[in-house]
């Protein structure tokens, strides 16, 4: 079983000896109910770094709904177990009093990227994720940090706050994991009934969609939504919070799409939300 620490000085002590004795350190963020998705970060950062650190923590500041933040799963035990197969060095699971002792009163805000896409709906989301991120950043001090394309928004958001704040860690974006009919894994699946978890799979048709649209010379983004948009008004049980094409570096909607474009969405399955996204062109063995 990998080490457990739960407060910032056993943690900071254990990563300093590993520093000490010369070896690198990986470090993976996540919010736990690990699957198959944070192990590919894992076994990533395993196979980049000699000394592998996981957080779980389930941040308050970037939850906007609290029903959301009330009903996300927690299953330390199973998450034990799935780090300790990589294997994990050590699990930080610091509770929120622990990382938020006194009232917060410094943020990392990074606003051009986050007008749109998720940023639109989740106010404060963004900044709850890059100011939690900062602060593990300063406690763990890794030289490499792991985080999935699947939150491409939040890959784009971090990678911005690193370079502009000049702080030293390379950050690492890992293709998305998909189930065999195409929905991305996200600890949120769980949520899902059985019919709900069919009508899930919706998020990644209606991107592939929009792709073959591009690969077949549409080009207008305007036109690829109308279509998409109608496509999903014809289920009932799921809504539609957001189809957007997007330049991959500014996050910005594009209407005339000639570059390689970022296709994402947000879906609704009865009260979870799910995100996905797709780069176009595409590569056929990823997504
Ligand atoms: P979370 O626990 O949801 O905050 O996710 C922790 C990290 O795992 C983030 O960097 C996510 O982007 C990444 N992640 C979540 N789901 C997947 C997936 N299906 N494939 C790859 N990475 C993922």
């Amino acid at each position: 079983m990998p080490d457990l620490a739960s407060s910032i000085p056993a943690l900071v002590e254990i990563v300093k000896n590993a520093r000490n004795s010369g070896r690198s350190i990986g470090f993976v963020p996540t919010m736990g109910a690990l699957h198959a998705g944070h192990l590919k970060l894992m076994q990533e950062a395993r196979r980049e770094n000699d000394f592998v650190v996981v957080s779980i923590f389930v941040n308050p500041l970037q939850f906007d709904r609290k029903d959301d933040l009330d009903r996300y799963p927690r299953t330390l035990a199973a998450d034990m177990d799935v780090c300790s197969t990589v294997p994990v060095d050590v699990v930080f699971t610091p509770s929120p009093a622990e990382l938020y002792p006194q009232e917060q009163l410094a943020f990392v805000d990074v606003p051009d990227l986050t007008t749109h896409l998720c940023g639109a709906f989740r106010p404060g989301h963004f900044r709850g994720v890059a100011t939690v991120v900062a602060k593990l950043f300063n406690i763990v001090r890794p030289d490499r940090a792991y985080f999935g394309e699947k939150d491409a928004q939040q890959l784009a958001v971090i990678r911005r706050m690193v370079d502009d704040l000049n702080m030293p860690v390379a950050i690492v974006g890992i293709p998305t994991v998909r189930e065999q009919d195409g929905l991305a894994l996200s600890s949120r699946n769980k949520h899902l009934n059985a019919e709900q978890r069919q009508l899930a799979t919706l998020l990644p048709q209606m991107l592939k969609e929009a792709r073959s649209r591009l690969d077949e010379g549409q080009r207008s983004a305007s036109a690829i939504r109308e279509a998409i948009e109608s496509m999903l008004r014809k289920h009932a049980g799921v809504r539609l919070e957001y189809f957007e094409i997007v330049d991959p570096g500014t996050l910005k909607p594009v209407e005339h799409v000639e570059d390689p474009v970022l296709i994402a969405g947000a879906m609704w399955v009865g009260s979870t939300r799910l995100i996905d996204n797709m780069t176009w062109p595409g590569d056929q063995e990823r997504n």
